[in-house]
């Protein structure tokens, strides 16, 4: 019973998830569903991108969050379309809280859309909100062990951002592992390692979205 249960949100949330892309498509705005645990640094992570391609793409954002507009306060600080969703206790986001969020945004100005999802590394992956591309970001300091105990959200992600490399000296983390695992999970997955704070790996980062989003 309960399965059903599940199993019928999931594909109601399919049919929305495919409007949303289909007006994504209709106004050329590209999407990028932005996903990770609490701390992984989602919201740091975004504030420089937008610094980085605001000249050349017409960026926004919506923020995902439990409660609170903090996120949403930081990066609209970068002057540029924000929207907060507060999903009142819901730990991901779904195509229908998406929906709504579009009603504040004008997606004929909009070349280049991320959503940062709620901090959950488990349902915001079986989720679809009607976007291009999932992208996954973790924190060397959460471990090495997440791809095999998360496989989902590592499955379903096209890039992974392995965030916080400049901390690697005083963990014990092991990349080789963590890499060898995380392709084990998913062999398609590019994964990209960054420091928000020393700025190592972030071109490549915006290099991937670039190439999506021109
Ligand atoms: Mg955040
Ligand atoms: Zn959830």
């Amino acid at each position: 019973m309960e399965i059903k249960v599940v199993r019928n949100i999931l594909e109601a949330n399919e049919v929305i998830a495919s409007q949303n892309s289909a007006l994504f498509a209709e106004k050329g705005v590209y999407v990028v569903n932005l996903m990770g645990s609490p701390g992984a640094g989602k919201t740091t992570l975004l504030e420089h991108t937008v610094e980085h391609l605001k000249d050349t793409r017409k960026i926004a954002v919506i923020e995902g969050d439990i409660e609170t507009s903090r996120d949403a306060e930081r990066i609209a600080g970068h002057a540029i379309p924000t929207v907060q969703i507060n999903t009142g206790g819901a730990c991901h986001l779904d195509g229908n809280m998406v929906r709504s969020g579009l009603k504040g945004l004008d997606l004929d100005q909009i070349d280049l859309l991320i959503v940062e999802n709620v901090g959950n590394l488990v349902c915001p992956a079986e989720f679809q909100i009607g976007e291009h591309h999932k992208v996954m970001i973790i924190s060397v300091t959460e471990g090495d062990d997440k791809p095999l105990k998360y496989p989902l959200m590592f499955q379903v992600s096209s890039v992974l951002l392995v965030n916080k490399i400049d901390l690697l000296p005083y963990l014990d983390f092991d990349m080789k592992q963590f890499h060898s695992d995380a392709l084990k999970v998913n062999p398609k997955l590019e994964i990209i390692p960054i420091s928000c704070t020393t700025g190592e790996g972030l071109d490549a980062w915006y290099r991937w979205l670039e190439e999506r989003s021109s």
